[in-house]
């Protein structure tokens, strides 16, 4: 089997892309397990970022990598929190201390308090991921894929299952809360589920 670095240690992603990839006969290797830390993230774009941390996996390891970036625009916000999802609550003051290390608490936490007051129709947004594969540290056309998925901020979190802000995302489709979706109905419509279907449709051609 050939060997593919996958610059993430999320364990859902590696266990997600090591059974996708392995009907291409081809490894997922978490990066962790070869000695690459994560790069870091100075892209201003989903798109940058993706290409920042599959190169840097390629470059340390000499492997194919593949890597993604994700998160949530809201219209009201201008599109924010955008590519700082994650960093949400600690680029608006929030410290480790006040949030306990609950960092996707105080995310959502934060998502409510500047959406507070603002009516239904005004609370779009989306999930945004792009997955990047790159054969090499210096590929010039790296596979770039893309999904979204398009809902509505909630004014209070519901349901107990995914991660993030999945609480506080309405799902138009399922009219519940993304919380409250299977992880199979999730995959099927989500942001990630489209851009790993993206993915396995352009690879073979591209390997
Ligand atoms: P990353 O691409 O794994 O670094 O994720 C970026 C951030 O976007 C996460 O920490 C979450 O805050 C948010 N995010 C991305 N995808 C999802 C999702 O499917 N559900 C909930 N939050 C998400």
């Amino acid at each position: 089997m050939k060997k593919i670095v996958l610059a993430s240690g999320n364990k859902k992603k590696v266990k997600e892309l090591t059974e996708l990839f392995a009907s291409f006969n081809y490894q997922i290797i978490p990066q962790i397990e070869l000695g690459v830390v994560d790069a870091p993230e100075t892209g201003t774009t989903f798109v940058e970022n993706a290409i920042i941390k599959a190169r840097h996996a390629a470059k340390v390891t000499g492997l194919p990598a593949i890597a993604d970036d994700s998160g949530i625009e809201i219209d009201y916000l201008k599109g924010q929190p955008g590519i700082y999802s994650a960093r949400f609550a600690k680029m608006n003051g929030i410290t480790a201390e006040q949030c306990n290390n609950d960092w996707d608490q105080a995310n959502n936490d934060l998502l409510v308090q500047k959406l507070d007051g603002v009516g239904t129709e005004k609370r779009t947004g989306r999930y945004q991921c792009i997955l990047v594969f790159m054969r090499h540290a210096d590929d010039p056309t790296p596979l770039i894929c893309h999904g979204a998925w398009e809902g509505r901020i909630l004014e209070s979190e519901v349901g107990t299952n995914g991660f993030g802000y999945d609480p506080l995302f309405w799902s138009p489709e399922h009219q519940c809360a993304s919380a409250e979706l299977s992880p199979e109905q999730k995959a099927e419509i989500s942001h990630r589920g489209k851009a790993l279907r993206e993915l396995m449709a352009k690879l073979p051609s591209y390997l």
